[in-house]
């Protein structure tokens, strides 16, 4: 059974997604009701199945960074998360005026505009990610993901809000400023949500082709290397697509015992063990 969930959960997962967008749009049920509960349901999942076949037994246990991460799940989940909400819609209105255009919804099918909206918003996350890796500011900004030393679920949650907040602008706001419709990026979020908040799990899945399509934990477990030459690839948020147009994909090969994730040796003085506030502060001092 274990071999089972091992070789075949991600792609159930994403089987599941997909379903369960067919028949809540032939239904007309809450598109973001699906969401909040597929999302809730993975994440509980995710904290059983780390008990169940971890990938490394350390991992599950807290060595001083919870408290970091559940501050940062806490702050993203309940502050940031509304506050992009509420500004993006904002900020696409005031593009309209600056513009002097006329706001129009795109007319196209359900399921092309999800489809365009995910090709859309995969292409901006991943610029934004890479960009956070490549320029200086923006990388002291990241650390705070990439400092914690064990990978586990919630560390997908785990972000400077501004990080957040420029990965959220980049990502969705051009898909609204083109006229998709609401329901076609909430389409998207529950088609990539629940791949994304195991992104980080400390699982130990055995996912196959899957590796090479999705952002899964055996591809992106890489990305946190402490090697820059290994970590500088796979930004993909929930698809790797981008990383194979751009050149920066890698192979998900086994990451072996003495592979370690964390910072940079580089970065070696930014505050990676501090509390989430002083981590976020950080952004005010002087970087390495
Ligand atoms: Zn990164």
């Amino acid at each position: 059974m274990k071999n089972l969930v091992k070789r075949f959960f991600v792609i159930a997962l994403v089987s599941l997604t997909g379903t369960l967008l067919f028949i809540a749009r032939e239904q007309g049920i809450n598109l973001e009701s699906l969401l909040v509960l597929l999302s809730a349901i993975t994440l509980v999942l995710a904290f059983i199945l780390e008990k169940k076949i971890p990938f490394r037994d350390a991992w599950n246990n807290n060595i001083g960074d919870l408290k970091t991460d559940l501050s940062s799940a806490i702050t993203l989940i309940l502050l940031v998360e509304p506050a992009i909400k509420a500004l993006l819609p904002l900020l696409i209105i005031a593009a309209y005026q600056c513009l002097n255009a006329e706001y129009i919804e795109s007319s196209l099918p359900f399921f092309v505009q999800v489809i365009a909206v995910t090709l859309l918003v995969e292409f901006g996350k991943y610029w934004s990610h890479r960009l956070h890796h490549l320029q200086p500011s923006l990388w002291w900004l990241h650390a705070l993901h990439h400092s914690s030393e064990r990978l586990y679920f919630i560390n997908n949650l785990r972000f400077h809000p501004l990080n957040y907040l420029i990965n959220s602008i980049i990502g969705i706001a051009p898909t609204m400023l083109i006229g998709f419709s609401p329901d076609a990026i909430i389409g998207y979020l529950i088609l990539t949500q629940p791949l994304v908040l195991i992104q980080h799990a400390n699982i130990d899945f055995n996912s196959g082709w899957a590796n090479y399509i999705f952002s899964t934990n055996e591809a992106h477990r890489w990305h946190h290397s402490t090697i820059p030459s290994e970590a500088n690839r796979n930004y993909g948020n929930a698809l790797l697509i981008w990383d194979h147009v751009f050149g920066t994909f890698k192979a998900p090969d086994v990451f072996i015992e003495e592979k370690r994730v964390g910072l940079f040796s580089s970065s070696s003085c930014y505050p990676a063990s501090s509390s989430y506030w002083q981590q976020i502060k950080s952004m005010f001092i002087s970087r390495c």
